[in-house]
């Protein structure tokens, strides 16, 4: 564990009713002491106090402190707490006060969860769902994010690692201890487990990008001809009952990306709007763009002009189960458009009078749902998670299919490790205890 105490803003920079420093490590108490010259404070209950600077005693605020000992405390070491008015001068002041104090450096990113997880107080998936609350934007993004901070991951990849280590246990014994009158079944239940094992992971993974997708956004691209009315409608979105979480310029030149929180989830709108502009020689290289945004969005919006609603051949493949084909400038027509196009139902609108809007975004909401809605299970929430969990399979379907016991341990053993990166807990300690648990062997 490292030795170090270090001290951060926890709040938000800015003007604040109340900023917040943290203060970890084992000076931490003694930081405090030399700040307010009092002895600290009784574990976990606030002291009023009055924060000076070290060297010249002036008084820099009025606040109050809590402190954490170890090991009951986030990070599991000394830590203490100084809620200060949350002016700008003030949080520079104690500040600078707290970085003259001896044997103090300002921490450094995520450095007091990492100091939870070093010291065993929360593994990785914990770690990251930390993270995710802090960005979380959206109602189902807090949920999953509040779900996984529980421990939901962890409790999934802790039960199958235990599992796997528990019939890698098994195999060795059989390896080491030929002789040892070690049940028939052995073999047939180690192939049992694998085989099940294996059957999770695979379910697990199946349904793999709806937790990355409700974290990351659902991303949905508005495709349709040039000057069918796309940025019309991306801006008539962004504006009405949906709440806009930020609009910025897009990863690419071409493409504004507009967030949008429908009904708890969280929505990615890419409008490809420099197609319009893109015309001669770049055409080409404009449309080649918008095809490759449509091949990653989860979800597509392809718009229509409501008066010559016909495809054509490119648009048309488009048009399948993820998509919504969208008739606009609805009120320019004199007579109703056509209630489905390419055997998809077809939604009409009017970006320029509004109407038809509140249809559509309530069809938006329910595919994003469709496609981000936690279900009964918790989902990985990341591609390092995807990642993890495919090496694992991997080495799952290996160990299934080697005959070799020495070689199937070996295989077991990278599908554990997978696993055990995936929560931050690796050793082979763990598969020494659960020999010695299960087989009383070595007596
Ligand atoms: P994009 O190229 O598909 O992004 O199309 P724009 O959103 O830039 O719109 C092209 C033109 O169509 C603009 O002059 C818009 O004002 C107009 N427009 C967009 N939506 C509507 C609509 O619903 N009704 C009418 N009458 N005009 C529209």
């Amino acid at each position: 564990m490292s030795s170090a105490t270090v001290f951060a803003l926890s709040t938000a920079p800015g003007r604040a009713a109340i900023a917040v420093f943290r203060i970890t490590g084992p000076l931490a108490a003694g930081a405090l002491e030399r700040l307010t010259g009092l002895a600290a404070p009784a574990p976990r209950r606030a002291m009023r106090v009055e924060i000076r600077d070290p060297d010249t005693s002036e008084i820099l605020d009025d606040g109050l402190a809590l402190r954490f000992p170890a090991p009951a405390s986030y990070t599991g070491e000394e830590l203490v707490e100084l809620h200060l008015h949350g002016g700008r001068a003030t949080v520079e002041a104690v500040g600078l006060a707290l970085g003259r104090i001896d044997g103090l450096a300002p921490a450094g990113p995520g450095d007091f969860t990492r100091r939870a997880f070093l010291a065993g107080k929360l593994d990785l998936t914990r770690v990251e769902a930390v993270a995710d609350l802090i960005d979380a934007e959206t109602e189902a993004q807090r949920r999953q994010a509040m779900r996984q901070a529980g421990g939901a991951l962890a409790a999934l990849y802790d039960g199958w690692r235990e599992d796997l280590i528990g019939a890698l246990a098994r195999l060795e014994a059989v390896i080491d201890f030929p002789d040892e009158d070690l049940p028939p079944e052995t073999g047939a239940a180690l192939a049992a487990t694998v085989a099940s094992l294996a059957r999770d992971v695979a379910r697990h993974l199946a349904d793999a990008r709806r937790g990355e997708r409700l974290r990351d956004g659902v991303a949905v691209a508005v495709l349709g001809p040039p000057n069918v009315g796309k940025s019309s409608l991306v801006n008539a979105l962004a504006r009405r009952d949906v709440a806009i979480v930020a609009a910025e310029a897009g990863t690419t030149r071409d493409a504004i990306e507009v967030h949008l929180d429908l009904g708890g989830y969280p929505a990615i709108l890419t409008d490809t709007a420099g197609l319009r502009e893109a015309a001669g020689a770049v055409e080409e290289e404009g449309i080649r763009r918008a095809l490759a945004r449509a091949g990653d969005a989860d979800l597509r919006l392809v718009m229509l002009d409501a008066r010559a609603p016909e495809p054509d051949g490119t648009l048309a493949g488009l048009i399948d189960g993820g998509a919504l084909v969208v008739l606009n400038k609805t009120d320019l027509c004199d007579r109703p458009p056509p209630a489905e196009v390419a055997g998809a139902a077809a939604i009409p609108v009017s970006a320029k009078t509004g109407d038809g809007l509140d249809a559509l975004t309530g069809r938006l909401r329910a595919a994003v749902e469709g496609c981000a809605a936690a279900g009964a299970s918790p989902a990985p929430t990341r591609l390092r998670h995807r990642l993890a969990l495919e090496a694992c399979l991997a080495a799952l379907e290996r160990a299934a299919a080697q005959p070799e016991a020495e070689l199937r341990a070996e295989d077991l053993r990278a599908a554990a490790a997978a696993l055990g990166r995936l929560t931050g807990r690796v050793g082979v300690e763990d598969v020494l205890d659960a020999i010695f648990r299960d087989f009383c062997i070595g007596k």
